[in-house]
């Protein structure tokens, strides 16, 4: 009997996706570039064994699938994915449909798109996020492509994605590469998040003197109220972890230069392109740069020494409660910036992005999901077009209940000479954004003076050059 769907790349990502398509009842064939890992993926899939057919050509594998096919291609993102899609091309027929689930750039999957408008051949653009975990059992899935070819692969999608109350957590968003930007933005938006928790970790580390396993507990106590997600979950358990070569606290124990493989650097990129302020998302990628500069670091650290650290918080459970809402100010400010990208892009690239249903598929399955995306769900149903996220009532009553809070935060950390470089741009971010008369008067004049940009008057008169005319 042949499969209702083929998978191409067996690595992490693509092994387990396999095994939950084959759990949902799907019949499906896989072929992996090193024919040993598909040998040794069926000795994995235990009792799934008899759903998927194992095919070490790409032509047993092509003939294993049901016409007309839908493949997912799960591989290396780059040059990889092109090498795969033109050896499958020769062998695919009409209404065959070809499905990049890996981080692709967007601009790739229009180009591929566009590549294979003139074939017979499909694509599809699909971001997947969760990890090794949301793979097996429930990804987000943001969709990219025709909305005929979606309709095609909705039911299987939809039977593998994660639930949210009963809700499928995947959606078609748009043409092209509307599916691989919402993921990159998403995974933008997780650089943020991430740089924010281990910002805050720092100052309880490094500015309390707190002990791993006593962070992870405030971690702990902070999941079960608004903070409540994946990542602050995860980073508890991290921080209670201990390694078994030195029975020290394992995060003690890690080289502190993080890696990174694209997806953020390229929502910052995508950011400054379309004109939208993401600093947070800025802060982070840039956070990540000055990780790896560890030897710069430590000679830096011996020429400069550290800042003596301010003088500590006379009520340390209060201080602790301003962090927590710190991190959900700064949280706010990071959200906002990313749906402010997207809802840009979308007008840009013509893609009518559906803000609240992206809201509604990050609320399971990915790494960002979490309590909080369920309230901008509901914010972005009251209000689909709304500027900015900060602005709607649920919102900004929360800024109002919380930017001081990270307003002391920064301070003390500043005083204290702690790094916070996200926290302390969504503090400038809401700042900034919320004083109506600026300070870009003196920018319009000086770029006026030195290059006669001109400049608009608050009066409305039509005089648009100073009386600076020779001075320069
Ligand atoms: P792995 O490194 O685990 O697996 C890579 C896979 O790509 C292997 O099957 C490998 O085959 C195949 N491959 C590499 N180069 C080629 C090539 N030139 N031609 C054909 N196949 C090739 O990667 P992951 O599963 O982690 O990632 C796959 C994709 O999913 C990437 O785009 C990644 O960014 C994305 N992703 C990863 C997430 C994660 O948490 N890991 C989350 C979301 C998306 P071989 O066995 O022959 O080497």
């Amino acid at each position: 009997q042949q499969a209702e769907i083929g998978l191409i790349g067996l690595g992490v990502m693509g092994s387990n996706l396999a095994l939950n398509i084959a759990e949902k009842g799907n019949r499906i064939a896989v072929f992996n570039r090193t024919p040993s890992r598909t040998d040794e993926f069926l000795g994995e899939a235990g009792g799934l064994a008899g759903q998927i057919i194992g095919c070490h050509t790409i032509e047993e594998f092509v003939a294993a699938i049901r016409p007309p096919r839908p493949i997912i291609i799960m591989i290396k993102a780059g040059e990889a994915v092109d090498q795969q899609m033109a050896a499958l091309l020769p062998h695919l027929a009409k209404n065959d449909i070809m499905i990049d689930a890996g981080n692709a750039n967007f601009r790739d999957t229009v180009a591929r798109f566009e590549r294979l408008a003139g074939t017979d051949v499909t694509f599809i653009g699909m971001g997947v996020s969760g990890g090794e975990e949301g793979a097996r059992h429930g990804p987000s899935i943001m969709v990219g492509g025709t909305e005929e070819s979606w309709k095609r692969v909705e039911p299987v999608l939809t039977s593998i994605a994660a639930k949210f109350n009963d809700e499928p957590c995947v959606a078609w968003l748009g043409t092209d590469g509307a599916g691989h930007f919402v993921k990159t933005i998403h995974n933008g938006i997780e650089y943020a998040d991430m740089q924010m928790i281990a910002e805050v970790y720092g100052i309880l580390r490094d500015g309390l003197n707190m002990s791993a396993t006593e962070i992870g507990e405030i971690f702990g106590q902070w999941n079960k109220g608004r903070l409540n997600s994946y990542l602050i979950e995860i980073t508890e358990k991290v921080l209670k972890a201990t390694d078994p070569e030195t029975g020290r606290p394992m995060v003690d124990v890690i080289v502190d230069a993080a890696g990174q493989k694209g997806t953020g650097k390229w929502s910052a990129i995508e950011a400054q392109n379309l004109a939208v302020a993401a600093s947070g998302i800025e802060a982070a990628v840039s956070g990540r740069v000055l990780s790896s500069l560890r030897e710069e670091r430590i000679a830096a650290e011996k020429l400069f020494g550290l800042p003596a650290l301010a003088e500590a918080p006379k009520d340390k459970a209060a201080f602790i409660a301003d962090l927590e809402n710190a991190l959900l100010a700064a949280k706010i400010a990071a959200y906002a910036q990313g749906f402010a990208v997207m809802s840009s892009a979308s007008e840009e690239f013509n893609w009518s992005l559906p803000m609240p249903t992206i809201a509604k598929i990050w609320r399971a399955g990915c790494i960002i999901r979490s309590q909080f995306l369920d309230e901008i769900t509901s914010a972005f149903t009251r209000d689909p077009d709304v500027a900015n996220l900060v602005v709607t009532p649920a919102f900004a009553a929360m800024v109002k209940e919380t930017d001081a809070a990270l307003r002391r935060v920064v301070a003390h950390a500043a005083l204290s000479g702690l790094p916070v470089p996200a926290l302390s741009s969504a503090l400038s971010y809401f700042d900034t954004y919320r004083r109506g008369r600026g300070t870009a008067n003196l920018i319009q004049a000086q770029r006026d003076f030195f290059g006669a940009h001109g400049f608009d008057r608050l009066d409305g008169k039509d005089v648009h050059h100073g009386p600076w005319a020779g001075q320069f």
